[in-house]
């Protein structure tokens, strides 16, 4: 039977359609499989979401065009003020102080499905296969390629291709069927999610604010217009969504103060269930995982999209060597490149959640060291700040790159 594709990407969500940007105009020929109808609401990438990008990622959607495509949508955020509620002490970090224009930009999860698929549909190495379920992967006995079956046979009954990325979210099914185990750990918290009107306009400061109840951002969108992710237990839930309007906004602007004066609106109100889901491993044969379906973090750092893109970026240089795309060597060394940043970013978030979360005296002083140490010492300052702008994860990736290419072996 002919192997149709070189690389098949099931799941067009943010990370899968990343991707597949940059693969295009690649001498790969690629196929993106979605389960939803591209551009509606019902696809879980470009819901009411905004997500905040790292100046990496924004300088690697930049190489591809999707940046272009995309800056009238982007807000810069110029600073970050961090606290606790009811402690002393904030974290700033400023874009001045580090030398750049901005620490990251806020883009609507929507404008950013609008600008990949406006990529996608212009290369002419790309097909878009959606809607279109994917049932099951085989993997070929002389593990030459890999077969995709369909749910209900449509489009087709099975394509075969050389490599298979599963970028088809946090409950993957290819990773399921594939029997990669999961470290799994669910906070009990959900994350609610909505668009503010503030009193005050943005001039481009995030915040990130502590609470007991767990942490909440307010992510300027330009103008008046703020992200909200405020983190619930899951017990405390459900009334905070059904407060009216007015209620709401009085509850929030409780909780976050009146630094930015008094909240006047709020749009439609959305809550996701937050835990951190880890692969066991990379891959398995010819089948890669990317994405959610590789690691789901908490949103508190506002990380997952961003760490995703930085493993985006190092699959398709490696690919862009060319061969075939699905060899076993080049999985390895796409595993060895992203482990350390990997491990990094989600130990560090995992770590900020429960710290976040304990009583008491000590996690309490702990708390406020870390606040002064990182406010008044300029070395742990500027580490932070790198750490956001999703800096120290590229390079990592490309000095193990470039030390791969010196010394192969
Ligand atoms: C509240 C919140 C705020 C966040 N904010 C930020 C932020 O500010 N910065 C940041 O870096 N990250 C942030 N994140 C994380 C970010 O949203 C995720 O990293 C990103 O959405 C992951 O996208 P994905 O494409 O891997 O998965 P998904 O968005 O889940 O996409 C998977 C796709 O696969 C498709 N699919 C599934 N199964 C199949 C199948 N069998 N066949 C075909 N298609 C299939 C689905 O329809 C879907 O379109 C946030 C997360 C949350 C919850």
């Amino acid at each position: 039977m002919d192997i149709e594709y070189d690389v098949l990407i099931v799941g067009g969500g943010m990370v899968g359609a990343s991707l597949g940007g940059a693969l295009a105009e690649t001498g790969y020929h690629v196929g993106i499989i979605e389960a939803k109808p591209y551009g509606t609401p019902g696809q879980p990438s470009y819901d009411e979401r905004s997500t905040a990008l790292a100046l990496g990622s924004k300088r690697f959607l930049d190489r591809f065009g999707i940046w272009s495509e995309l800056t009238h949508e982007a807000a810069p955020i110029s600073h970050i003020h961090v606290s606790e509620r009811g402690r002393f002490g904030a974290v700033h970090i400023d874009a001045l102080e580090q030398n750049v224009q901005a620490l990251g930009y806020v883009v609507p999860n929507r404008a950013f499905g609008a600008a990949v698929l406006s990529v996608l549909k212009h290369a002419e190495n790309i097909d878009l296969i959606a809607p279109a379920e994917v049932e099951q992967v085989i993997q070929s006995e002389n593990e030459e390629s890999v077969e995709i079956r369909f749910l209900n046979n449509i489009p087709t009954d099975c394509l075969r291709a050389r490599l298979v990325v599963a970028a088809d979210g946090t409950k993957s099914p290819i990773r399921q069927k594939l029997g990669i185990p999961v470290e799994k750990h669910l906070y009990g918290q959900s994350a609610l999610i909505a668009n503010v009107t503030v009193g005050k306009p943005c001039q481009g400061w995030a915040y990130e604010r502590f609470t007991p109840a767990g942490p909440m951002a307010m992510l300027p969108m330009g103008g008046d217009r703020y992200s909200l992710v405020w983190t619930h237990q899951d017990a405390d839930l459900n009334s905070t969504l059904a407060l009216s309007d007015a209620d709401f906004l009085s509850a929030l602007q409780q909780r976050f103060g009146w630094r930015l004066g008094r909240l006047k609106a709020v749009g439609q109100r959305a809550a996701y269930p937050l835990g951190l889901i880890r692969s066991q491993a990379t891959s398995h044969g010819r089948v890669v995982l990317a994405g959610n379906a590789l690691h789901t973090l908490h949103p508190v750092a506002g990380q997952g999209f961003n760490l995703a893109l930085r493993d985006v970026e190092a699959l398709s240089r490696l690919l862009s060597e060319g061969g075939d795309p699905g060899r076993e060597s080049l999985l390895q060394r796409y595993r060895h490149l992203r482990e350390g940043d990997m491990r990094t970013v989600i130990n560090l978030t995992d770590a900020m959640v429960q710290l976040f979360s304990e009583r008491g005296l000590l996690p309490g002083m702990l708390r406020s060291m870390l606040f002064l140490g990182a406010d008044g010492l300029p070395g742990l300052n500027r580490l932070l700040a790198r750490q956001h702008m999703g800096l120290y994860g590229a390079v990592e990736s490309s000095r193990r790159l470039q030390n791969a290419e010196k010394f192969p072996w």
